[in-house]
């Protein structure tokens, strides 16, 4: 799907038209390529006096390859000064009164953002934290989602919540929000806890699943072959599910990530025990599990038939629940295994439109909440990500009115790319975001709906 109006908006005439009529100006954004740098340009970074995560952070870094400042650059009297990052430890804010450290800090460098540039902001999970250290923790959520619609060019901002004892397990979520693998990202909260049994940083950062065996329902198209792409190149053996009508399309997807397929209907009363046995004969088990596969089935709740409500709660949610019961049960959920969901904003703000899709998407961030601890107690985790408005074929289809509205209607001006929701699931499923779980992150550019 091509979003013509963004590709008139960064055309000679089109940029100028579109300044002076103050329309939607997206900026293309930057997304990762192999062997690009994870930043183009010096992060700086700040920190609240007493903060726990400055060595940490340094740490990334230099890991990572980003340049830390500690001072901000300076240019001459009308040149243009700009950071490719700006990250605060604001874990040492320890009472309300002492936010204004946010504004000293952000205050004199927020206009040097650069184009797709990156704002972190690190502190400690309100449910963490006591009294005033708490609501000052939770304040945070105001400060990163309003910069988020102030930033403009591409630009995002995260806030990442460190549970005590949890800072030298986020080098995987500092890594993917500084980078251009977080694209479509944008005025996310996400939490980094403690429970993690196992800590299985990658070797290699550019291969992280080197080794890992990927299912992936629902990948002959869309964002689930995106999803098999990214996982590939990851260093995953991809196992592409779909149903057989889409066998072909399948195989073509399978054969280009050096994959395997299996046609399987997921609502099948036989497709678990199918494929665990799959799984477990022809691979020993399974270390990613990506519940893509969904389905929609539009309706006004007063004009919906009951055969539309069934099937969609049957794909987007039941099958799933009964895959994860019986891949849990089976033990062929690896050490350090991951259950990721496709989840959607239509399942936190609702549509017109979606009652069974809303419920059955609502759902999923139930199977997370619910399952949670449980894979924790396994060394596993489960998360989804909430896709916004995604440019595929589900999309192409919706009436041109509400299309532009959907694209245009978030921080970014413009929809994602199933790369961007794929790029997300790789960071789930990277062996070093053990302590990433519990988690649904939008990916939606800041999307008006669903707050
Ligand atoms: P799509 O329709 O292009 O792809 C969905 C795939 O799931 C298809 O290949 C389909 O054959 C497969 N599938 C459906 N029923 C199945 C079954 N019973 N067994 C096995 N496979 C089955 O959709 P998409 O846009 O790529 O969406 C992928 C996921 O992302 C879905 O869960 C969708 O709800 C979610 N999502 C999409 C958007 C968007 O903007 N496109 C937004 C939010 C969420």
């Amino acid at each position: 799907m091509t979003d013509r109006y963004q590709q008139f908006a960064s055309s000679g005439l089109g940029r100028q038209i579109v300044r002076r009529l103050g329309l939607p100006n997206p900026t293309p954004l930057r997304r990762y390529k192999p062997g690009d740098p994870a930043l183009n340009g010096p992060a700086l970074v700040g920190a609240a006096e007493g903060g726990r995560l400055s060595e940490t952070l340094h740490a990334v870094l230099k890991s990572a390859g980003i340049e830390a400042l500690t001072e901000p650059l300076t240019a001459p009297e009308g040149e243009r000064v700009t950071h490719a990052a700006l990250v605060f430890d604001a874990t040492g804010i320890d009472r309300p009164e002492r936010l204004r450290e946010l504004y000293d800090f952000f205050h004199p460098v927020i206009r040097t953002v650069g184009t797709c540039g990156r704002v972190v902001v690190l502190g400690t999970p309100p449910e963490s934290a006591d009294g005033r250290a708490a609501i000052a923790q939770r304040a945070l959520e105001g400060f990163t989602r309003s910069v988020g619609k102030e930033l403009k060019r591409g630009a995002t901002i995260q806030l990442g919540y460190v549970a005590p004892g949890a800072e030298a397990a986020s080098e995987s979520t500092l890594r993917f929000l500084l980078s251009a693998r977080s694209a479509y990202v944008d005025a996310q909260v996400i939490r980094i806890g403690t429970h993690a049994t196992t800590t299985a940083e990658p070797d290699d950062w550019t291969m992280p699943l080197d080794g890992k065996v990927a299912l992936v329902t629902g990948a002959s198209r869309g964002i689930g072959a995106s999803i098999a792409d990214v996982l590939a190149r990851d260093g995953a053996h991809v196992v592409a599910l779909d149903v057989p009508a889409q066998g072909d399309e399948l195989s073509a997807v399978a054969n280009r990530v050096k994959g395997t397929s299996l046609q399987l209907d997921i609502t099948a009363a036989d497709a678990p025990a199918r494929l665990v046995k799959h799984l477990t004969e022809r691979h020993g088990g399974v270390d990613i599990v990506v519940h893509n596969a969904g389905i929609t089935r539009d309706k006004t709740l007063g004009n919906m038939k009951d055969s539309a409500w069934d099937a969609v709660l049957a794909v987007n949610l039941a099958s799933q629940l009964a895959i994860n019961d019986a891949l849990l049960e089976a033990g062929a959920l690896r050490e350090n295994g991951r259950i990721i969901g496709v989840s959607s904003i239509a399942g936190i703000a609702g549509n017109v439109g979606q009652t069974n899709y809303a419920t059955s998407k609502a759902g999923v961030i139930g199977m997370v909440d619910t399952y949670a601890p449980l894979l924790a107690e396994r060394g596993a985790t489960i998360n989804a990500v909430a896709p916004g408005f995604i440019e595929t074929k589900m999309t192409a289809a919706v009436p041109l009115f509400i299309r532009e509205a959907g694209r245009r209607m978030n921080s970014m001006s413009q929809g994602g790319l199933p790369v961007d929701v794929a790029e997300t699931i790789a960071w789930y499923a990277n062996p070093g975001s053990a302590a990433v779980n519990g988690n649904i992150v939008r990916v939606c550019g800041q999307s008006l709906l669903g707050a």
